[in-house]
């Protein structure tokens, strides 16, 4: 059991307020200034690269830099098309499963900056009307965007400013409840980009110097494929903290930190994978080391650009990803001290336990 509560409020807190700022992948405008403020309240030193990820630095003892990553991002769609008769039809940013985008509340942002809110339907959206309303497939062709405005036509929505390519916000519904789970459409991976921000936090709070320099790469199109293709040329491994799967023969579950062993990529770095397992292990961590069969990670992506560096992947466990998604505050609890373990020396893991953690 993992006694998180010193730092809970701090990291509902932070969470709360990414869920809050929109970020489909490549809209990192209105998120990265929010996690620039974080960052530099905890005293680490933020810069942007010029494709729009971050950099925290937490500056450590020994002149070696780690890198750990997490992405910004997060699904998202985009208008591809307004109809004669007014209505959006969109394209999908990311992998949002669309039946459960159906009925969902949206916000597209105009180019001059305008938002308008609206509602993903069916086309067949009323059950009085039409006999397909429940089995018509919800897929782009038959799904539209239907704005909360009084438009009539193609002319209407023009004069609001909307053209094609504007990004379309999936409103996140973050909720926490009181039996400690939490609830958003974008626990991946906003929930991890809340972890990185703990761990500083908490480095910062128990006054702790890290052995090692830690760049915190915070990337913004994991989702379509690409975030961490670059990195800083200084890191010599990365830990990816991204979320974990649950569901069929995984063996994680929402109160978990996941190790990935193997995910569609291939293998992860084998020593970095046992050196997470046997930390958790000794630190009385809940965790279970998984195989996720469909999934790729920016530590994917930082492999196939033909980057030197060995990788690994941790994350909470994350119920019904990419849909309704889910976790649990003692999968999150168990991933920030994860995280904490892997980068902190074993003098400096103990005081952690007793001063804040009670395993
Ligand atoms: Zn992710």
């Amino acid at each position: 059991m993992t006694d998180f509560s010193k730092y809970e409020d701090y990291y509902k807190k932070t969470l709360l307020t990414l869920m809050n700022t929109p970020s489909p992948s490549g809209y990192y405008h209105e998120v990265m200034p929010v996690i620039k403020e974080l960052a530099l309240t905890e005293g680490c030193l933020f810069e942007m690269t010029r494709k729009g990820c971050g950099i925290i630095t937490v500056p450590g003892g020994d002149g070696e830099t780690v890198g750990c990553c997490a992405h910004a991002d997060t699904l998202g769609a985009m208008v591809r098309h307004v109809a004669e008769n007014g209505d959006i039809s969109f394209t999908r940013v990311g992998g949002p499963m669309l039946p459960t985008l159906d009925g969902e509340y949206c916000t597209v942002l105009t180019r001059d900056g305008r938002k308008y809110t609206g509602t993903f339907l069916s086309r067949s959206p009323a059950a009085h009307v039409y006999d397909d309303a429940s089995t018509r497939e919800r897929n782009e062709q038959n799904m539209y965007i239907r704005l909360d405005e009084t438009v009539n036509g193609q002319n209407d929505v023009a004069s609001l400013g909307i053209e094609n390519g504007d990004y379309v916000f999936i409103d996140p519904k973050t909720v926490f409840t009181p039996s400690g789970f939490i609830k958003s459409r974008f626990i991946d991976d906003k929930a991890s980009v809340a972890c990185l921000l703990t761990a500083a936090h908490i480095i910062k709070a128990e006054g702790i110097k890290l052995p090692h320099t830690v760049k915190m790469l915070i990337t913004v199109y994991e989702e379509v494929g690409h975030g961490a293709s670059w990195i800083p040329s200084d890191i010599t491994r990365m830990l990816g903290v991204d979320m974990g799967c649950i569901g069929s023969d995984l063996s994680c579950d929402e109160h978990k930190v996941s190790i990935c062993a193997k995910d569609s990529g291939g293998p992860y770095d084998y020593s970095m994978t046992c050196r997470l397992a046997e930390l958790a292990k000794e630190n009385g961590l809940g965790y279970a080391v998984d195989i996720y069969p469909y999934y790729g990670s920016d530590v994917g992506a930082m492999y196939r650009a033909g980057n030197d560096v060995p990788g690994a992947l941790i994350g909470t466990g994350v119920h019904a990803s990419h849909g309704m998604e889910r976790t649990h505050m003692d999968g999150i609890a168990n991933t920030v001290c994860a995280w904490l373990y892997t980068n902190v020396t074993k003098n400096q893991s103990r005081t952690l336990k007793t001063r804040l953690i009670f395993c």
